[in-house]
């Protein structure tokens, strides 16, 4: 394979999806753990460690499955010409599990996702399915919430979509500011969600109306 092929470089937008962009081998990632186990400061070779980094390549595999599917296309195969409904559609406290892009460390906790059909709705596991590809990337919450509102919008192009997320995120409760309990709660409102305020509360009224503010903070 020729390795001297220029390619442009992505832009910011662009960097959510990194599949292109080729991958080191197995081999090579386990090394990567095998490092980083001696910078913890421990041995990479006794006994409890031996088979370590294969099962954290493993892990990462299952972790970061999302970068491999496309969410336009899982939401795109499904859709169906339903032009009685007109209701909103929500689907809430879908459990999620992500990880924070800054620390690799775990974000959890759970999404809702609300719709107002044009004539498109989806099967409500192609929902959840949404959440989770974009779950299983490197994430900062903000950048989810807008992704999985955003991706519905494109491709059922419905009246509304509102997301939220709260979430509790491992690199404040384990590290740094230590802070346990504290859940960021962030929102992504388009169309009617966001300029009906009458849809915009029966949404959140239909979610529990979650605190916090679209800040998190
Ligand atoms: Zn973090």
């Amino acid at each position: 394979m020729d390795t001297s092929v220029v390619e442009s470089q992505p832009t910011e937008s662009e960097t959510t999806n990194t599949s292109m962009r080729p991958r080191p081998t197995q081999s090579e990632a386990e090394a990567a753990v095998r490092t980083l186990i001696e910078w913890a400061g421990d041995n990479p070779d006794r006994e409890g460690l031996r088979g370590t980094p294969g099962r954290v390549v493993r892990a990462y595999r299952e972790f970061f499955s999302g970068y491999d599917e496309d969410p336009a296309t899982l939401l795109g195969k499904t859709f169906e010409e339903t032009s009685a409904y007109d209701e909103m559609i929500v689907l809430r406290d879908i459990r999620l599990e992500s990880h924070c892009e800054h620390h690799i460390v775990p974000i959890l906790g759970k999404a809702h996702v609300g719709y107002l059909p044009a004539g498109r709705v989806v099967g409500i596991s192609k929902l959840a399915r949404l959440v989770e590809v974009f779950a299983k990337r490197m994430q900062i919450q903000e950048a989810l919430t807008s992704q999985i509102a955003d991706t519905i919008q494109e491709v059922l192009k419905p009246h509304g979509v509102g997301v939220v997320i709260e979430a509790a995120h491992q690199c404040m409760t384990t590290r740094g500011v230590r802070k346990p309990g504290v859940t960021m709660v962030t929102s992504r409102m388009l169309g009617s969600f966001r300029n009906d305020s009458g849809t915009r509360r029966e949404f959140l009224s239909i979610i529990g109306n979650p605190r916090g503010d679209s800040n998190g903070v």
